[in-house]
Parts: structure tokens; sequence; C-alpha cells
């Protein structure tokens, strides 16, 4: 009786260690004969629990478990000492009543079902599972880039001088990103904008959440079946660094576009400071996502009204043939605003009709996301030429022809651009 009394509690520890291990994300699965005889670090610990509390308090059992294990210590922590006192005070059938420990043979399945415990988790397309934790990290990213503005030490660093910077902000959340997305996809490649020493990343900066709503999103057909191994995933941990430096807060956001094919196939926004106008009440960032053939979420699609024109280009990065582009396109208004995301998110929100950088100096994991958000909903990103930039882990990284974008109208900007611009920026 002391043994099933041991047996019950031990199993509901048991179950406990299996629902930790699905919420942490990492299944740590091996194949044992073959992709339908699993064995997880569900199933590892679970008998690791089971078998070293029940030898613990009954050592001259028995005990035949499934999982051939390395022989070594058990950890404290997965030691279980209770016994289900309900069944202590059940009375014993009169004829087990006199077993002896060493008579009992105990059978061990640490978790039935292996199988079905790992489809929970994949159910979903590899796709959509890296873009629910695009979703997620981008937010823990943005939380990073408000925490170090609110520290007050910006620890500001020129990379190729004044107008090229880089913050702490950057380098954190870069490490975070990189690091939550490369445990979660090791197979993944990811290319992000900060060059960082090669360093463990701390606990804290790991984010293993995943966005409920993407992952319930069904994936367009022809993405459906993508490896791992085939997605590139491109990261500005912070565009719009040298805005961050000068307070103009909602210039800043965190891109994070996955790339198949050389084709940006989706996209995920952060924008940590949005609604920061608005004191000190107000919910600050917001999240938005797309996916070419999906749709993109988190903003509302307007367009700039009537036939106006409003362009859109850098405060910080002109010259003259910037500057001879913008007007080629005769504007009835021009905006200069920092960030490559931000600029995309004026053009989806009806606040411009082309972003016009007539310039090297905007790179892959600028226009990245931002091509894929602003492809979902009709729109189109291009160098001056009006040719797609390619988004494959060996290409270069600078947009070297520049960077024209639109909600719509994309080929009457493309036909405005003037000879000498061509001339000065070959596409690749
Ligand atoms: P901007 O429109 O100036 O905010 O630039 C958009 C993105 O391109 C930002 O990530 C900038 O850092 C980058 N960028 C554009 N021009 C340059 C440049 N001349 N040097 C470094 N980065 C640049
Ligand atoms: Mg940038
Ligand atoms: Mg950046």
């Amino acid at each position: 009786m002391r043994l099933v009394a041991s047996a019950y509690s031990v199993a509901e520890k048991a179950g406990a260690i299996v629902r930790k291990v699905l919420h942490s994300g990492d299944l740590g699965i091996v194949e044992k004969t073959g992709a339908n005889d699993l064995q997880t670090l569900a199933d590892r610990l679970a008998q690791q629990s089971i078998c070293a509390s029940l030898s613990r308090r009954f050592p001259k059992l028995t005990i035949i478990g499934e999982e051939e294990l390395p022989a070594e210590e058990t950890g404290e922590d997965l030691i279980e000492n209770g016994q289900a006192e309900e069944i202590l005070q059940k009375s014993c059938p009169a004829e087990y009543s006199g077993l002896k420990e060493e008579e009992l043979v105990v059978w061990v399945d640490p978790l039935d079902g292996t199988k079905e415990y790992t489809e929970a988790m994949s159910g979903s397309p590899v796709v959509m599972r890296l873009v629910a934790s695009a979703y997620s990290v981008a937010e823990k990213a943005g939380a990073i880039v408000r925490k170090v503005l609110h520290s007050g030490d910006l620890g500001i660093v020129e990379k190729t001088g004044a107008n090229d910077l880089q913050t702490l902000a950057d380098r954190l959340a870069q490490q975070s990103i990189c690091a939550s997305l490369s445990r979660r996809f090791p197979k993944l490649t990811i290319i992000g904008e900060e060059e960082l020493p090669a360093e463990e990343t701390g606990e804290d900066l790991i984010e293993n959440g995943q966005a409920e709503e993407i992952l319930q999103k069904s994936c367009p057909a022809e993405y459906s079946g993508l490896k791992e191994e085939e997605l590139v995933v491109w990261v500005d941990p912070l565009d719009g660094t040298k805005e961050y430096t000068e307070g103009l807060l909602d210039n800043v956001t965190v891109l994070i576009g996955i790339a198949y094919g050389g084709k940006a196939i989706a996209g995920v926004i952060n924008q940590p400071f949005y609604n920061y106008q608005h004191g000190a009440g107000a919910v600050l960032g917001r999240t938005m996502w797309g996916m070419p053939g999906m749709g993109a979420f988190g903003f509302q699609l307007q367009e700039v009204p009537g036939d106006r024109r409003i362009v859109t280009t850098t405060r910080s990065h002109s010259n003259k043939l910037v500057t001879d582009c913008v007007d080629a396109m005769e504007p009835h208004e021009v905006t200069r605003v920092g960030g490559a995301g931000n600029k995309i998110i004026q053009l989806v929100e009806g606040r411009a009709s082309a972003y016009v950088f007539a310039s090297p100096g905007c790179k892959k994991w600028d226009t990245c996301a931002p091509e894929a958000i602003l492809h979902a909903v009709g729109g189109k990103l291009t160098d001056m030429h009006g040719n797609a930039y390619r988004y494959d882990a060996n290409v270069k990284h600078m947009n070297s022809a520049g960077v024209l974008a639109t909600l719509r109208n994309h080929e009457y900007y493309v036909s405005r651009v003037p000879p000498s611009v061509l001339q000065a920026l070959k596409s690749d």
C-alpha cells in the first residue's frame, strides 16, 4: 500500500514534468528505432523522477522503465517524497498484505503517447511557428529598447561615423532576438545588423513565447512545406537608431523579416514607443505582422486620400541625389522621418504615398520585414529601377540601388526617377 501511495504521488510529479517540458518550447526529441519511436526530454526526466523517487524509498524493488538512460545522479528537484493519504487509509486485500519489497516488480512508462505529444507542438507548419515566435521575440526586443532608454544610459558607439550609431539597445535587442530564435529553430540562417562578440546570452534575454493568434491562422499552401534550414531571417534589432538617440521615439522599430527562395515571405515590426505622445497613461508599443498571400495585421490599412503624392524620405541620410529624386516625383508634400520600418508604416497607414531613397545606405535587414508587410497589402518595394531585391543568405547586405516603396501606383514613381539617379545607382 505504501508503494501504491508513493506511485500515485510520483505519477503526479511526472505529469507536472511532462507539462513543464511542453511549455518550455524545447521538447529535445530523439529518434530511438525511427521516426515513429521517439523519446523526448519529458520521457527522460519523467522516468528519472519516477525511478529515482521509488528506488530511494523502496531500495529492494525491481523497477523496469521504458527509456534507456545514462546512469547519472538524479537532481533533488526531480525527487518526489509524497504518498497519497487516501491510498494509505484503504485496507489492503489480505492476499497482498504480507508481500515483501524484493518480491515486487514495477513497470514504468514515463510518457505513453510520445508521438502524439510531439505533434501537439509541431501541429503548425514551421514558418507559422517561426512567425509566431518572431512576434513574441519582437515584443521582448521592444521592451528592451524601452528599458535601455529609461535607464538613461544609451551606451552610444559610432560604427562608420556620426550618422551610423549603435546603442546598448541595438546590442541587447539583437542578442535577445537571435538567441531566442536560434534556440527554438537551430537550423535557421539568421543575419543581424550588429556585429557582436560571440558570448553567452543571459537567460533574462531569452523569449520563449509564441503568439497564439498566429499559430491559429492557416498557412498559405505554398509555404506549408518549407523547412527550417531553407529560411533566412533578417534582423534589424533597432531601426532608427539616430532618431532614438535624439528622442524621436515613434520613428523607432524592431524589424524581423523572413525570406525563402530570395523573397520576403513574412515580416514582423514592433514599434516600441507607439502612443508615446499620449502621455504617461497610454499603453506603449504595438506589433504589426504580415505574410503575402495571407494579409497583414496589427494596424488599420489606409490610403492617402485622393491623388495626393506625399513622399516620405530620410531625415538624417540625405544628399543631392536623394533630394533631386524626391523633387522629380513632383510631390504635393514631402515628409522627412527616420527609419525604414517607420516609413513603411507611413505608407500602410495613409500618411505617405511613396518612400523614396535614391542612395545606398539602407540594408537588407531594413527592407525585408517592411517589404513582406507592404506586399501583403498589395504594395511594392524595389530599387530605383523598379527591380526587386533578393534576400538569400549570401546576398550583399547593402541595397545599393536605393529604395522605392509604394502602396499603389509604383509604376508612376519608377517612371519619374531621373536618369542621373539611374546612372549613379546600378541594380545588382
Ligand atoms: P533613414 O531613412 O535615414 O532613417 O534610413 C533607413 C535605414 O537605412 C536606417 O537603418 C539607416 O541606418 C540606414 N541608412 C540609410 N542611409 C545610411 C547611411 N548613409 N549610413 C548608414 N546607414 C544608413
Ligand atoms: Mg535600420
Ligand atoms: Mg538598426
